[in-house]
């Protein structure tokens, strides 16, 4: 049976919105984007180009004083209201979510609430950003400080979650009196348009939100700007390097989510069971491309053999397949290219010594139009070779046997990266002592993706990048404090 398409005319139309107006073009180049569930073109778009970033910079600016100036409550019902219409409107984005990417029916529809939460938790802060007064150690003088946006922020984001990641960095970002640019990706458009369309809908303000949709030319006019204050970036290592050399000639302040190779430690007391299904969630979650999947598995050599079987037999059990079908569990990987590369790294990896235990071809037959790989497992793998270093980004495991808790932790810690880690256990005192010692951003015990709240501080240690999205952390990534001091007996008083 041939897989369905998302509704076509159900996506939205406008790659650009810069201050209240939608535009059906941008000057740039025009990009056949494919479905990766057929492998079939849904639209061609006209992206933006430096000239078109201006603009949208411009709008920012203009729209920055009185954003800045707007009062916490009224900043906080324009997002109650942002997050109501998210609800209302949530099956909305199903349609651009699947087709921009081929994420799942079974989550699209729901993505709406997502962002809701993130509005609302972010709303909820922006009628409490309050300063503090700091006692000086000389006599009459008032010490305060401010906390205030940077003013015009340029956010990037990646292809694998779109809008995931723009609400992530925007809700904080807008909270705290930023006006933005947000550039969408070029494999991945839709949701951030329709995300861009109802932030103008729920009656933002003309030119606080701006869509450019384009490719690496857009964003690095975005990163290059004289009037983008700061640069929130979410995606790879590999772009971060060239964003922060662009960055480094106006010193613009740049906040970094980027990759990882997050470790997946199952010592022989955890619950086997549950450890191998949130072990193969690693392979599964966000069609096997999440930023923060758990795809380097560590298992306790007692229980090494055990747990490998458990998991192949429920990796047997996944339904890969077409996206809108809703009882698929893993959709295609988002392009051709893609498939070459991770199929690459899997050879190599067998090559370097791992034991291909499942997977490893590319599916055929119904599949074959799209770009679809089962979940591959690579047993044995060692910790050196290329597939247990580096980060995959499609439906792959490795799995290495370690002794010690010691060992475990050393083999943990030994990528560059450092942005999740999850730890199977049920003894307390080993869950404290490996926490502790584990160099990543989000670490979870027992736990697969459940620590991914809005008031949560998400973001990576080491290569995984720096700065914080969620939480009060998050909310402080987007204001710089300003102190004043007064030295109040120079101050006239009043009459
Ligand atoms: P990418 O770095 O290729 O692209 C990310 C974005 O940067 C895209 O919008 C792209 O158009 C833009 N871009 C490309 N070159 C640029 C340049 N020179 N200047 C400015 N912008 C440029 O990454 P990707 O392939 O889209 O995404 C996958 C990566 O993102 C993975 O490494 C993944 O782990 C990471 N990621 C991290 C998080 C996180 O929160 N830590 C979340 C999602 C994805």
């Amino acid at each position: 049976m041939a897989f369905r398409q998302p509704a076509l005319d159900a996506l939205p139309r406008y790659p650009l919105i810069i201050g209240d107006t939608r535009e059906e073009k941008g000057s740039g180049a025009t990009l056949a984007h494919v479905y990766p569930g057929t492998g079939t073109v849904t639209r061609e778009i006209t992206m933006a180009n430096a000239d078109d970033v201006d603009r949208a910079v411009a709008a920012a600016r203009a729209a920055a004083p009185a954003w800045r100036a707007m009062p916490g409550d009224k900043r906080r019902d324009l997002f109650f209201k942002l997050a109501a219409l998210f609800e209302a409107k949530s099956a909305e984005f199903g349609p651009s979510l699947i087709a921009e990417n081929g994420s799942l029916a079974a989550f699209a529809n729901y993505m709406g609430y997502d962002a809701a939460q993130k509005f609302r938790y972010f709303g909820g802060w922006a009628d409490k950003i309050h300063g503090r007064t700091i006692p000086m150690w000389q006599g009459e003088v008032h010490d305060f400080v401010n906390y205030e946006p940077y003013g015009v922020v340029g956010v990037i984001v990646p292809w694998n979650g779109p809008l995931f990641a723009a609400t992530m960095v925007m809700a904080p970002a807008l909270a705290a009196g930023n006006c933005i640019v947000l550039k969408a990706p070029e494999l991945a458009p839709y949701s951030p348009m329709k995300l861009v369309e109802l932030i103008q809908e729920a009656g933002f303000p003309a030119g606080v939100v701006n869509l450019v949709t384009g490719g690496p030319d857009a964003g690095e006019a975005l990163v290059a700007h004289p009037g983008v204050d700061k640069i929130e970036f979410i995606g790879s290592g590999a772009t971060a390097k060239k964003i922060l050399t662009s960055a480094a000639q106006s010193l613009k302040p740049v906040g970094l989510e980027l990759g990882g190779k997050s470790a997946v430690i199952v010592f022989d007391d955890a619950d086997l069971q549950d450890a191998a299904k949130r072990g193969l969630s690693g392979a599964v979650s966000a069609n096997g491309q999440g930023c923060v999947n758990g795809t380097r598995l560590l298992v306790q050599r007692g229980v090494y053999d055990a747990y490998l079987q458990t998991l192949s037999a429920m990796a047997g059990h996944i339904k890969v397949g077409d996206p809108m079908d809703q009882a698929t569990t893993l959709g295609p990987v988002i392009s051709e290219p893609a498939i070459s590369r991770i199929l690459g790294m899997v050879e190599r990896g067998i090559t370097q010594g791992g034991r291909l235990v499942s997977g490893g071809e590319r599916l055929g037959g119904d599949h074959a139009d799209g770009f679809y790989l089962p979940v591959t497992i690579l047993a044995d793998v060692a910790h050196e070779s290329e597939i247990a270093q580096n980060e995959v980004f499609g439906p792959v495991l490795a799995v290495t046997p370690f002794d010690t808790e010691d060992e475990a932790i050393a083999l943990a810690n030994g990528t560059p990266y450092g942005l999740g880690a999850y730890v199977h256990t049920t003894n307390l005192h080993r869950a404290h002592y490996v926490t502790r010692e584990l160099q990543a951003g989000q670490i979870q015990v027992n736990g697969s993706g459940e620590a991914m709240q809005p008031n949560v501080p998400f973001g990576g240690w080491k290569q995984s990048g720096h700065g914080r999205l969620g939480g009060i952390e998050g909310l402080h990534e987007f204001m710089q404090p300003k102190n004043v001091y007064m030295n109040v007996a120079k101050l006239g008083g009043g009459q």
